[in-house]
């Protein structure tokens, strides 16, 4: 093992929709009508490897892996697999994967509590067998009217005993945060834990979003929250008020959210006192792990194997996943 390898990790943002080992996908594509013939047409329909147009197409791309989500067998194997090689290839002792009910239904057969014991049922199994703390998140579809956002955020609050907090994704252009503020606030009320989606796109109004989602939505954490690196007053704010941002490299450098990975706002976040944490987002579709977005960080950013080490640690201490089963699996003390 490297020593990037080495790292005890924990990861804040991963969406399990989009987590699938490749063999599984070549092994259930046939099954939903997707007859895949070569690798090319494999990596044409289920991965970004270049950075696309924006992230809207970007978004559009998940939609093939979404038909594969089919069954309450798939979504517990799928849960296992994701947790297995966060801890068994990534050495992932802490992980909190998110998803959208609303996104996994579309089109399938399945209520919200048959996707979610299924979920459950995986990353349960994933947790007897090895030593990890998993956490599931639930996402609210910004693109969705507000009432499908309601449904979503009280399935979230009468199952908070198996969700650690509630998100919400998709473009922000367009989308105000205000109507889903009372939302978020029974959420917060009920003990869940709050991160948004924020500041992803390089959009001149993106720092003021991430201002709304921390201010209208009572965000904990931000979900990206890279452009605020254009707004020092933002960015002190969120330093000030010890906001994590859950920073994912290689989905921001693929979906443009920054022009390449050595002008990502990193390094230049974090020599500012911003806690910052490093995640895959989409390791399925974007062919990436913690280990490469680690790698990544130190060969292009330029941070050291101790400012690695203390990113895995802010995001240990910052996870939803309450505190004594986070102990239980982080061999380093933990502050909160
Ligand atoms: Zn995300």
């Amino acid at each position: 093992m490297s020593p990037i390898e080495k790292i005890n990790k924990a990861e804040l943002h991963r969406h399990l929709e989009l987590c699938l080992r490749p063999d599984t996908i070549w092994e259930l594509a046939p099954r939903f009508g997707i007859s895949l013939k070569s690798q090319r047409e494999f990596q044409e329909r289920f991965m970004i490897l270049e950075p696309m147009k924006d992230l809207g197409t970007v978004l559009n791309k998940f939609l093939d892996t979404q038909k594969l989500l089919a069954t309450p067998e798939i979504l517990e194997r799928i849960a296992f697999e994701a947790a297995e090689d966060c801890y068994r290839n990534e050495n992932l002792r802490i992980v909190e994967f998110r998803y959208s009910p609303t996104f996994v239904a579309m089109g399938h057969d399945m209520t919200f509590e048959q996707i979610h014991e299924a979920i459950v049922r995986g990353v349960r199994k994933a947790e007897e067998v090895y030593p990890m703390a998993v956490g599931l998140v639930c996402i609210i579809q910004r693109i969705l009217p507000v009432k499908d956002a309601e449904r979503v955020t009280d399935f979230a609050i009468a199952n908070k005993d198996t969700f650690v907090g509630l998100d919400i994704a998709d473009n922000e252009e367009g989308f105000d945060s205000k109507p889903f503020a009372p939302l978020f606030k029974r959420a917060a009320a009920a003990g869940l834990g709050i991160t948004v989606h924020s500041g992803e796109a390089p959009n001149p109004k993106a720092a003021s979003w991430v201002m709304d989602a921390i201010e209208v939505l009572g965000a904990q954490r931000i979900g990206h929250g890279v452009q605020i690196y254009r707004d020092e007053a933002v960015m002190k704010t969120v330093r000030d008020r010890k906001i994590p941002l859950e920073l994912c490299l290689t989905s921001n450098m693929l979906t443009t959210a920054v022009p390449d990975l050595k002008e990502h706002p990193l390094k230049k976040l974090f020599d500012y006192g911003v806690l910052t944490t490093i995640n895959t987002d989409d390791p399925g579709i974007f062919n990436t792990n913690l280990n490469r977005e680690f790698r990544i960080a130190h060969q292009i950013q330029g941070l050291s194997h101790e400012e690695l080490e203390k990113c895995s640690q802010i995001a240990a201490e910052h996870s939803f996943i309450p505190i004594s089963k986070r102990r239980k699996v982080w061999p380093k003390e933990l502050a909160r």
